[in-house]
């Protein structure tokens, strides 16, 4: 329940003066539909009116001077502007006026008069003017002009100056609240309260003051993420309190680990054993399993599925393409039916009476694993029993999805796995209400991939040496970027690709791309895996996931335009099998510096967290990660980049609020509550939930 503090801020923006029924949508666009939307709006920009001198006068700029009439200069034709000269110990002015000038303008402002003028410079011939100037005053009113004025995002109709008045008048609703934030952290950050905090961000004292490392800036940001870490951390404890089916540990599982043809590494062990410690308590497991690609995901998940089945319950493991999911089926057949466990692959291409008996079996309970695509969660699918939801390459799925294939178990738990490995604070950002198992290690006998940087006009060298590395047996990825705005144009690139290397190499050159159709797509797949295509020419569709161990070249056209992390993940689709491994990233020069930096991490480092942490650090502000796209929250005042300690600390904080008062009942509680409702990310939250 929203506390009652709260109600002049949660009140439509339409209540504030000014903001009928023409500009109310145009605010709500600028802003949002509340007051407190207003409040939060920050300032994109500010004008300087600090009063500076003639000389310094600058075109474009809106500056103030202090400056003596001189003369009044009457239009020379009729219709043309009235020009006053003004000036300053350091150089002449002009004022113009095209509009409303006249003798009037010489009454008002007599030659030999101070004035404090402020307004748009701009060239005019060999001369500067401010024409229309926005203030002239009395010399000595010089401080009634604003110095520093914040400017804000404008839509059309709705000047910057309206939505400065607005948020004035949002400011004036905005009551004191109880302090949130630790009193000792603020006194050691000498932070201020969090309304002195507001009004600095709307009244700019200098043009630091905009930046993001700006404390009244810092404060706002905690308070967002802090809120945004407490809504993530109290939606993990109320799932905690979700009852769900109690899965122990058995010899089934075991006795197919014992029968792998490897040893689990030490973070696959780990992982299990934290998946297993969810599994057994009764509480609806929430965890993400996050790893390198190659890192071994799939037999982690493969054994908490078997002691699923030996519960006697359902699984069911979703893939984002027909590709993966047919693979992940390969995989798991064997060692399943070897346990005598019922596995099923239900995909779109299940049509008819073949599909109809999969859904029966399914239901009638006598599959333990299913294995898709999208086609599992369809409404007319039904399990008899499912307890265990895996979702391999969560992130290309939607919340909406994910969920519809945990309802259909009546308390399903969840494992959603990743190949991406992210920075810790962007996981504490994106997944703050999961639980995270990381596979921080790759299986043993990997060889490094080596890895160069070969400029575009070189290639032909490249595809000479994969032509002699093909005909002594190896197999190569060629990745074509999507770069253009169209995907017909970018398919258009690839096969026209491999038509070129098909000429050079020879016919066993194959192409798989997006807009395949599936069959044609696996087609290819498959006669890669199996050797018979050498070079697959590829758009990014290549998916994630593939397991090709004998291909051990990966070329990457234009690697300049692809995420580190992106280009980390290609390359891991080598380097899994015996032969020594390489991967060529081909860019177009010249290199910008921090291409030069990016690619040169990628060619040093092969551990992907790592990758990711320096991805980072490396990219400016803006959103270059795309991560409003991956589910990152709209934050209003915290930058990923800028605040990534504070995210770390609004975690830690959360975390600790809540085990010390559980209940938000105790002084600081109840403050942070009223922080909850302030930001509402509860209802917000829809978005980043992978639950
Ligand atoms: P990902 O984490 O990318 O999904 P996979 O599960 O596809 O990785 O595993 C990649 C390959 O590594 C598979 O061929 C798998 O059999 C193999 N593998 C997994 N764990 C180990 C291990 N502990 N030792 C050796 N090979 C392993
Ligand atoms: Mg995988």
């Amino acid at each position: 329940m929203r506390p009652e503090i709260l109600f002049p801020l949660f009140a439509p923006a339409s209540s504030l003066k000014g903001v009928g029924p023409k500009i109310a949508p145009l605010v709500e666009k600028a802003a949002g539909p509340r007051v407190r939307d207003l409040l939060f709006l920050c300032p994109q920009g500010l004008i300087d009116r600090r009063p500076t001198t003639a000389n310094m006068a600058q075109d474009g700029q809106v500056q103030t001077f202090v400056l003596r009439i001189d003369a009044h200069l009457a239009p020379s034709r009729r219709g043309g502007p009235w020009r006053v000269r003004t000036l300053d110990e350091t150089g002449f002015l002009f004022l113009t006026w095209f509009k409303g000038g006249g003798p009037h303008l010489e009454e008002q402002h007599p030659v030999g008069a101070a004035r404090a003028v402020s307004g748009k410079v701009e060239r005019f011939g060999s001369e500067l003017q401010i024409a229309h100037p926005d203030f002239m005053l009395d010399a000595g009113r010089v401080d009634d002009i604003p110095r520093i004025e914040a400017v804000y995002g404008t839509t059309a109709g709705l000047p910057s100056r309206t939505l400065r008045r607005l948020a004035g008048e949002a400011l004036n609703r905005a009551p004191d609240l109880p302090e949130w934030q630790d009193p000792a952290w603020l006194a050691k950050r000498k932070w201020m309260g969090w309304r002195e905090a507001l009004v600095r961000l709307h009244d700019p004292k200098t043009p630091t003051d905009l930046e993001l490392d700006a404390p009244h800036r810092m404060r706002l940001a905690y308070d967002e993420l802090l809120a945004h870490q407490m809504a993530m951390a109290q939606r993990k404890a109320a799932r905690r309190r979700d009852p769900a089916p109690a899965i122990g540990a058995g010899a089934l599982s075991d006795a197919m680990e014992a029968a792998l043809p490897f040893v689990l590494t030490h973070a696959q062990r780990r992982s299990l054993s934290e998946i297993r410690g969810d599994l057994m308590g009764g509480e609806r497991m929430s965890r993400l399993l996050q790893g390198d690609v190659g890192s071994g995901k799939t037999v982690v998940a493969m054994l908490a599925m078997a002691d699923v089945a030996a519960a006697g319950r359902q699984s069911a493991l979703m893939a984002p393409t027909e590709i993966l999911a047919r693979q992940h089926y390969e995989t798991l057949k064997a060692p399943l039916d070897a346990q005598g466990l019922n596995l099923m692959l239900l995909t779109g291409r299940d049509k008819g009476p073949g599909r109809a008996e999969k859904l029966r079996a399914l239901i009638a309970g006598e599959v333990d694993i299913a294995v898709g695509t999208h086609a599992l969660f369809q409404d007319d699918v039904h399990f008899a029993h499912l307890a265990l939801a895996v979702i391999d390459e969560q992130h290309r799925f939607g919340v909406a999805e994910r969920r519809r294939l945990q309802d259909k178990g009546p308390a399903t738990h969840l494992l959603a796995m990743s190949a991406t490995p992210i920075p810790r604070t962007l996981e504490l950002t994106l997944y703050g209400d999961l639980d995270v198992s990381r596979i921080d290690e790759k299986p043993p006998g990997r060889t490094p991939v080596a890895t160069r940087a070969v400029p575009t006009p070189r290639m032909g060298e490249i595809v000479q040496r994969l032509k002699t590395a093909v005909s002594a047996g190896a197999q190569a990825f060629w990745i074509c970027p999507l770069v253009a705005e169209s995907e017909l144009i970018d398919l258009a690139a690839a096969e026209a690709r491999a038509e070129d290397l098909r000429k050079l190499i020879g016919p066993s050159v194959g192409l798989v791309h997006g807009q395949m159709p599936a069959a044609e797509k696996d087609a290819v797949m498959t006669a890669f895996t199996e050797g018979r295509v050498s070079v697959l020419v590829a758009t990014t569709v290549v998916e994630v996931g593939v397991n090709v161990p004998n291909a051990s070249i990966m070329v990457i056209e234009q690697a300049e335009r692809f995420g580190l992390a992106q280009l980390h993940q290609l390359r891991g689709r080598v380097g899994r099998g015996a032969r020594e491994s390489s991967c060529v990233l081909l860019y177009d020069p010249p290199l910008s510096k921090n291409g030069e930096a990016r690619l040169d991490i990628l060619r040093k480092s092969d551990d992907g967290f790592a990758i990711a942490e320096r991805d980072l650090e490396l990219r400016g502000g803006g959103d270059p990660l795309g991560l409003k796209q991956s589910g990152f929250p709209a934050y209003r005042f915290a930058d990923p980049i800028a605040h990534r300690e504070l995210i770390i600390a609004a975690a830690d904080d959360a975390r600790l609020i809540l085990a010390r008062d559980p209940s938000l009942t105790g002084q600081r509680g109840l403050a942070v509550r009223i922080l909850g409702e302030l930001f509402d990310w509860q209802a917000a939250m829809g978005l980043t939930d992978a639950g």
